[in-house]
């Protein structure tokens, strides 16, 4: 019987030692870490995103403010802010909410954050420290899924790890953070011939691409352990009913919210596995308790405290 892996858990486990620690620096220091996240333009999903992130941070002692900029902002405009809060000692961890809307050059704006600021982990002094396996800010979904994967107890070392998906904040600096704890690694994509085959050979499989149910069980080895980053929002009954069957919880969902959030691995596909990350709960919530580890972190290390 495959067993859920709960990220709910470890998050609440992450938050309240975050917490803690939180509590003590305020009592010794008289200082709490701050957080900014900067939203540009307006989009319902990352105004959602940000406004978790800022609560969670709130409940934890942390400060965190929102700053709202128009989307009529110019890109220099933006980074002339960013390097402003570079400076500001009031600021201690930076996240730009993404995606940018579509005129932005996302690289660079992320590239304008101080990295000792870059609490999502996505600079790439940042990056570059991940690849040389050095102490840094790593990014927050992909150190998630190791700190579950261990949390669970599952060895890594010598596994054979597949991920699908390549992209910068989930795909690639998670190949990078396996190597690190010396699995062996093999990235796909959208242009991977043969695909379940490949995932077939997994002993641990991340699917990362944003399909809804798109792994099936023909992608999974028998007993192999499955993490499910996808967060889909599908609102078609149809579909839902397709995926779910007449599970009256989906059902129930659908009707409450008008859409339920799918992962990208079919629920028959799990029934292969002998560990997997339910969505949602799994590797969601970790996120933004890897994010206030981060902040704090920065915190810590700006001021040489460890
Ligand atoms: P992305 O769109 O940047 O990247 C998707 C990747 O999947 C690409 O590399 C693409 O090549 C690959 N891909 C897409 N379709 C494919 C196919 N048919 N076959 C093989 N590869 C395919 O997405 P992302 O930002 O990495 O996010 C991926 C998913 O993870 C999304 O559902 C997103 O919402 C979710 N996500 C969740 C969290 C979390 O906290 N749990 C965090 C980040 C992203």
């Amino acid at each position: 019987m495959p067993q859920a892996m709960e990220g709910k858990t470890l998050a609440e486990k992450i938050k309240a030692e975050v917490k803690r620690e939180v509590d003590r620096i305020k009592q010794e220091l008289g200082e709490v870490p701050r957080l900014i996240g900067i939203l540009v333009g307006e989009n319902k999903s990352s105004e959602i995103y940000l406004r978790t992130k800022e609560r969670t941070a709130q409940s934890l002692g942390i400060i965190s403010k929102i700053l709202r900029l128009p989307e009529s902002i110019s890109q220099e405009e933006l980074i002339a802010r960013l390097q402003s809060l570079n400076d500001s000692p009031e600021i201690d961890g930076i996240l730009v909410q993404l995606p940018l809307p579509s005129k932005f050059q996302t690289n660079q704006v992320i590239e304008a954050i101080s990295p000792e600021k870059d609490v999502d982990g996505f600079h790439p002094l940042n990056l570059g420290r991940l690849l040389m396996n050095e102490i840094g800010l790593r990014p927050c979904t992909p150190a998630g899924i190791i700190e579950l994967l261990k949390f669970y107890g599952v060895t890594i070392e010598g596994q054979e790890v597949v991920i699908i998906g390549r992209s910068l904040i989930v795909g690639k600096p998670l190949a990078a953070m396996f190597i690190n704890e010396n699995a062996t690694v093999t990235i796909c994509h959208s242009r991977t011939k043969d695909l379940s085959k490949v995932a077939s050979r997994a002993d641990i499989l991340v699917a990362a691409m944003g399909r809804p149910a798109y792994i099936q069980s023909d992608f999974v080895k028998e007993g192999a352990i499955v993490v499910d980053v996808g967060i889909n929002y599908v609102s078609d009954a149809a579909l839902i009913e397709k995926i779910f069957g007449d599970d009256p919880k989906r059902r129930q969902d659908w009707q409450e919210k008008g859409y339920t959030i799918v992962g990208d691995v079919h629920p028959q596909a799990r029934e292969k596995s002998s560990l997997f990350t339910p969505v949602p709960g799994g590797v969601g919530p970790l996120t933004v308790a890897m994010l206030m580890r981060n902040t704090l972190l920065a915190f810590k290390r700006r001021r040489h405290l460890s």
